[in-house]
């Protein structure tokens, strides 16, 4: 008897699906416009993997037509040197979004910075403004953290667009993930379960869940024993382990070899969440440049 396999979400190619339909609408705004929306990025210090995710980030915004502003700063970076880059920022009107990378050095108070940011071009989706928006439901106003609207995208590839009624757990309860996930599928009328480190039998919590998304950063902590056969499981972990011939590669926070076996359908890493959280990225900078200049743009 053959076993059942997941469907494999591709989050790579949803991603550019989407970014397709970016550069479709930053070529409308360049032209009907003269509007370029531009996505500013700061990255603190010189860890190596914030600075692939910049380097990339900046690769992407220019692929689909939009400026691209990368700002290197030292890692002895003092909180006020970097307040005033980001307060000129709010200032630049070629500037659309603006993304500090996470995380920052100690020295560096992260909520300040957070703070400092405009509302209107926290493409992050980080300030009180914009997490206030989508606790209170007015999702049209805010700007969305990027994963988690990716997350919801790839739910639907699997559900289609209507999730409503549908048992869903969240295992991670960060402002930057988990949180908002759990808001977001509130929105699409799940019924939501926010399960995190205090949680007794986790297992079990999961197990009711017809959409599983874990945001914890515990490499397979998910087992298929954990997965409600034909659920879709959403795997946001990004961690780095040796495997068994010493290299090192990076796993989810699901086991994927057994949830395979159990799911509907499944998220790879990498190549899932990943690309995702790039392209919402973008999306929220073309939102943010259309409300800035008060332009009505098709839904993206
Ligand atoms: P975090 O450390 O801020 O939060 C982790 C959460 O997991 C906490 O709420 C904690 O309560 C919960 N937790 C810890 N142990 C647990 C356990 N045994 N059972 C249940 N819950 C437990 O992390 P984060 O920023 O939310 O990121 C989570 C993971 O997602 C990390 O691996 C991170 O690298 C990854 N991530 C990926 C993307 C992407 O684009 N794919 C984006 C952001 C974060």
């Amino acid at each position: 008897m053959t076993e059942p396999a997941a469907q494999i979400l591709d989050g790579k190619a949803l991603a550019a699906r989407l970014c397709q339909r970016l550069q479709s609408a930053v070529a409308t705004l360049k032209g009907e416009y003269g509007q370029q929306p531009g996505l500013a990025v700061v990255l603190v210090g010189d860890d190596p993997a914030s600075e692939v995710y910049v380097r990339n980030k900046g690769l992407q915004t220019t692929a689909v037509g939009m400026l691209s502003f990368a700002h290197r700063l030292p890692a002895d970076t003092s909180e006020a040197a970097l307040l005033k880059l980001v307060r000129e920022l709010n200032q630049d009107d070629r500037v659309h979004g603006i993304l500090v990378q996470l995380p920052l050095p100690p020295q560096i108070g992260q909520p300040a910075v957070i703070a400092a940011i405009d509302p209107a071009k926290d493409v992050d989706g980080f300030h009180e403004v914009n997490a206030g928006r989508l606790m209170t439901g007015a999702t049209v106003r805010a700007l969305v953290p990027c994963t988690a609207q990716g997350c919801v995208m790839l739910i639907k590839e699997h559900r289609g667009g209507n999730l409503a009624g549908l048992e869903a757990v969240v295992l991670g309860r960060s402002n930057i993930v988990g949180k908002p996930v759990a808001h977001l599928l509130l929105e699409e009328n799940c019924t939501v379960t926010v399960a995190h480190s205090r949680t007794r039998d986790v297992a079990e919590v999961c197990r009711r869940a017809d959409i599983l998304v874990a945001a914890v950063g515990r490499p397979y902590l998910v087992q298929g024993s954990w997965i409600m056969p034909g659920a879709t499981v959403i795997d946001v972990g990004i961690n780095r382990v040796i495997d068994d011939a010493g290299k090192a590669r990076l796993v989810g926070d699901v086991d994927f070899a057994s949830a395979c076996r159990v799911a509907g359908a499944i998220t790879p890493v990498p190549g899932g969440v990943g690309p995702m959280t790039i392209a919402c990225l973008l999306r929220n900078t073309v939102v943010a440049a259309c409300r800035q200049r008060n332009i009505e743009m098709a839904a993206l």
